[in-house]
């Protein structure tokens, strides 16, 4: 495929706020380069302050982080845990390490997360037959935080526990508390794409800080306080590193800066592309605030003549990458035959936006330049 010669436009590339450099030099300076630092206790408090709640651990990776989230809650071989079906894997692979069942729900079209309606199907249904779900994780999709009220009131009726997957959405709102506030766990996840980086890494966040202490003796071997090493406990190295660390403390100083260019880079999709027939874009309902970590555009079939297959073909033939909506868990071969709780009778929500949307590219650091040359090429391909 011969591509054009301007330079390559990413979905969402790491965008360094230009401390990071000399926070890094700090660790070197110190030699605390391994395995903690103070760099690392100062990045876990400053993102629990940030987020509002008592307690944080970092790790190296957002799935880590619900994998301890999942042990911490105790699930054992063959328990059912309900998860959001329109996610990346990272949501719910976690549960298949530990044995577990997962039940995907529907997204609701609000909100394009987890369906209260479906989730109160799938409790009532489960617990007709006696299975009770030992966890519900809810993902908060492309920066938006799922509908928590109607979420929490029905895990608190049913007593389940819930994990908050904020992978995606730091610093998003839900009538004005901060995303990854909501769950008994929520997790942060700080890989390369997502709204701040530490090149990889994640985090555990809780008010239950005891039990967050048990999740840093797991991420560490689980070694007993001995002199020699001793194990009662199976443990995980799960650690994130003190440099890296340091790379959080930087990004953490322009996350508010990031999310302002990706609320912008999305206002202004909306604005140039927004009125064309058959085109809109990732909902915002009254008393939620997305970061927009990812504008997702949608093309009605019946009123666009290009798919979002063609579009993202053309897009990549100009150097300009974009990608289609998460495709459901409950269509992925991995979890082929497991249950699934649809929105409404007809077709599913989450399988609908897979196969109408696309993820513009949204980084931070975009120019004003760079997105005309994305709106200019979209606007060369749909009907107007
Ligand atoms: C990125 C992501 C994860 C996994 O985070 P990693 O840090 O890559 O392990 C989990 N859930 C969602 C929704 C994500 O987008």
């Amino acid at each position: 495929m011969k591509k054009n010669n301007f330079p390559r436009i990413f979905l969402s590339p790491p965008h360094m706020g230009g401390d990071e450099l000399e926070l890094i030099a700090d660790v070197f300076q110190s030699n605390y380069i391994a395995p903690v630092g103070k760099h690392l206790t100062v990045f876990e408090h400053e993102i629990a302050q940030y987020v509002g709640v008592d307690g944080a651990l970092a790790l190296c990776s957002g799935t880590a982080a619900i994998h301890l989230a999942l042990r911490l809650l105790n699930i054992q071989r063959d328990d059912t845990v309900f998860c959001s079906s329109l996610t990346f894997v990272g949501s719910a692979n976690p549960i298949l390490y530990e044995g577990g069942k997962p039940v995907f729900i529907d997204s609701e079209p609000d909100t394009w997360n987890m369906s209260p309606h479906a989730l109160k199907n799938a409790f009532q249904q489960y617990i007709h037959k006696g299975k009770r779900p030992a966890a519900v994780i809810v993902v908060n999709l492309y920066g938006q935080s799922a509908d928590m009220d109607a979420i929490r009131k029905i895990c608190d009726s049913y007593e389940t526990p819930l994990i908050e997957d904020a992978a995606e959405s730091i610093g998003a709102k839900y009538h004005g508390k901060n995303s990854g506030s909501f769950g008994d766990f929520s997790i942060l996840s700080f890989n390369g794409n997502k709204m701040i980086t530490t090149s990889g890494g994640g985090m555990l966040l809780s008010n239950n800080v005891k039990a967050l202490e048990k999740a840093r003796f797991w991420s560490t071997q689980a070694r007993d306080p001995a002199l020699y090493y001793e194990h009662s406990e199976l443990g995980y190295n799960y650690r994130l590193s003190n440099v890296l660390a340091a790379i959080g403390l930087g990004q953490l100083r322009v996350l508010d800066q990031h999310i302002r260019s990706c609320r912008n880079i999305f206002s202004r999709y909306q604005t140039e592309l927004g009125h064309l027939p058959g085109i809109d874009f990732m909902p915002e309902p009254p008393g939620y605030r997305s970061n927009r970590w990812l504008s997702v555009m949608r093309v009605d079939p019946l009123v666009q003549s290009k798919t979002p297959v063609q579009l993202i073909e053309f897009l990549e033939q100009n150097n300009i990458e974009s990608r289609p909506v998460w495709k459901p868990m409950h269509l992925q071969p991995l979890f082929h035959g497991t249950d699934f709780f649809s929105h409404t009778p007809q077709k599913a929500v989450s399988e609908c936006l897979f196969k109408s949307g696309i993820c513009l590219p949204s980084g931070s650091g975009m120019t004003d330049d760079e997105q005309f040359r994305v709106i200019d090429c979209l606007l060369s391909q749909l009907l107007g």
